[in-house]
């Protein structure tokens, strides 16, 4: 028998967004509608689990479109992807069905707008990220990737450049905030975005982090190591200076993190899937006698329909509007 119990404090919101719900609901779709196998151009949302409990199904992960057989069904990722992507998916007669997060594409147009406005684009965002390579790849010659505000010391456009900025949406606040701030002294006259480009998923659950942080000895975060909002709350726990580790699910907890822990704060990214956060805090529960407390966070209502494209296959038209329904495993 443990000899202590242990408070488990979860983290609300925590785990899936509008946009992943959709994207996850939209591979399920297409799987009903078409039949294995299906195509899907990266990662569907940066989860490990998701990834490997599709490929049971028939589900096929590929890195560039000359993977997909001609005429196949090819689902684009809820990170958005390149025009160019969408021109080499209909030379292969490809069926694209799009799953990029609608908040994703938001980006997409501002970039556009902008390219085509006369304006050079600060894009804040992880290089090599799937959602920075989709949006650099609409308008390539009008943009620049500025990951600190080191990268923005070392820019030398002019005072008389148009210069704009637009973000990754799931940035860490602050993060973005010290190189906006940066860019902002360096070229006071930037275009800055009709609307914050940060997501509210992210923002919400960066926000109850923060919050709750303070008040655990630990914060356990499911998620993967590329899913980059699930690091981002890693990083924001231990900027309160709560330690914090990042676990695809329970299997990789190591009970030597808990010696002295009497609070734990449980989170989880915006891919990772609430089985996955249950199963561990079972085993937090029956290990150290937890006790659950759930406090309540802001609640989120969002809801993307799927793609047009899916109506079409299934009813042959245009037929009757369908949300995302709660995924189902
Ligand atoms: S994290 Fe935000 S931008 Fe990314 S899929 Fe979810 S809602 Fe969309």
């Amino acid at each position: 028998m443990p000899d202590r119990t242990m408070k488990i404090l979860l983290a609300n919101p925590r785990g899936f967004c509008a946009g992943v719900e959709m994207a996850i609901a939209t591979v399920q779709e297409a799987l009903q509608i078409v039949g294995p196998p299906i195509y899907v151009y990266h990662e569907i949302v940066h989860n490990r689990h998701v990834v490997e409990r599709f490929v049971k199904r028939g589900v096929i992960f590929v890195d560039h479109v000359d993977e997909v057989p001609d005429g196949s069904t090819l689902v684009f990722s809820a990170h958005g992807v390149s025009p160019e992507v969408r021109r080499k998916a209909r030379e292969r007669n490809c069926t694209a069905i799009d799953a990029t997060c609608p908040l994703v594409t938001k980006v997409h147009m501002e970039a556009i707008r902008y390219a085509k406005q006369g304006y050079h684009i600060l894009l804040v965002g992880h290089a090599g990220h799937d959602e920075i390579v989709g949006t650099v790849g609409e308008a390539p010659e009008h943009i620049t990737i500025v990951e600190s505000p080191e990268q923005v010391d070392k820019l030398n456009f002019t005072q008389e450049d148009r210069l704009a900025y637009l973000t990754q949406t799931t940035l860490s606040m602050d993060d973005a905030m010290r190189i906006i701030s940066a860019i902002r002294r360096k070229y006071p006259n930037v275009k800055e975005p009709p609307s914050e480009d940060i997501c509210y998923a992210t923002t919400n659950r960066q926000h109850s982090v923060r919050a709750l942080a303070p008040l655990a000895d630990l914060v356990l975060v499911v998620g993967s190591r590329n899913s980059s909002n699930s690091v981002r709350l890693t990083e924001i726990s231990e900027s309160t200076g709560t330690p914090a580790r990042l676990v695809d699910d329970v299997s990789e907890i190591d009970h030597s993190w808990f010696e002295g822990v009497e609070t734990v704060l449980v989170t989880a990214g915006a891919s990772a899937p609430e089985d996955l956060v249950q199963e561990l805090v079972d085993e937090l529960v029956s290990r150290y006698s937890g006790e659950v407390e759930n406090p309540a966070g802001v609640k989120e209502e969002m809801v993307f329909a799927l793609p047009v494209t899916l109506r079409v296959l299934r009813d042959g038209g245009l037929g009757e509007k369908f949300a995302t329904s709660p995924v189902k495993w």
